[in-house]
């Protein structure tokens, strides 16, 4: 079994949720486990991971990964939102993995709503973790097409096309397919598809 992984999806593909019953399946199991948020996070409480359907557990939050390492006797580590970390925390990362027999479990997005990887996840992908793509649908009503994407919109329901790669909070967000992104955020394609 691969010692590094990285779980990628779209906002609101139950990637928490997944974490939290990964990580209790391990306790019950009787190995140790260790979750991580990044500090930027602040959409819910502070030191939990929460999903949207109401399950949490209780997670470390470090505003960086240098400096960290996991207790010895830890078997299995659950990162949530590793793309708010640095590529430098994930050399870390990489670091533990090939040094100590614990399993790394990463959870996080692949891609902003500018259509860019974050660095992170692109250096996830660089060191050969082990890619698990978790799957949702594009949110825009009467699509059933893989959700790839994100969205960004601003207040009056405009799609944002610059700003921060970070930003903090989904409310604003949508995850969509690639053609309803071209669509929406580069005003190409097929027009009457978009607007149902
Ligand atoms: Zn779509």
């Amino acid at each position: 079994m691969a010692n590094l992984h990285f779980h990628y999806g779209t906002m609101g593909c139950s990637k928490s949720a997944q974490l939290v019953i990964n990580a209790y399946n391990q306790n019950k199991n009787g190995n140790k486990t260790e979750i991580i948020k990044p500090k930027i996070d602040n959409r819910f409480s502070e030191d939990k991971v929460n999903s949207r359907i109401g399950i949490s557990a209780p997670a470390t939050v470090l505003p960086t990964l240098q400096g960290w390492s996991p207790a010895p006797d830890t078997k299995m580590v659950l990162i949530d939102e590793i793309q708010f970390f640095s590529p430098e925390d994930i050399n870390h990362l990489v670091r533990i993995a090939d040094s100590q027999p614990v399993i790394i479990m990463c959870y996080g997005l692949m891609v902003d709503s500018n259509e860019h990887i974050f660095p992170a996840s692109r250096r996830l992908i660089e060191v050969g973790a082990k890619l698990h793509r978790m799957e949702s649908t594009c949110q825009i009503p009467g699509c059933m097409h893989l959700a790839t994407h994100h969205l960004r919109f601003d207040s009056a329901g405009n799609v944002v096309r610059e700003g921060a790669q970070i930003a903090v909070g989904d409310s604003n967000y949508k995850s969509v397919c690639r053609q309803h992104f071209n669509m929406l955020y580069h005003g190409i394609g097929n027009k009457g598809k978009g607007n149902r």
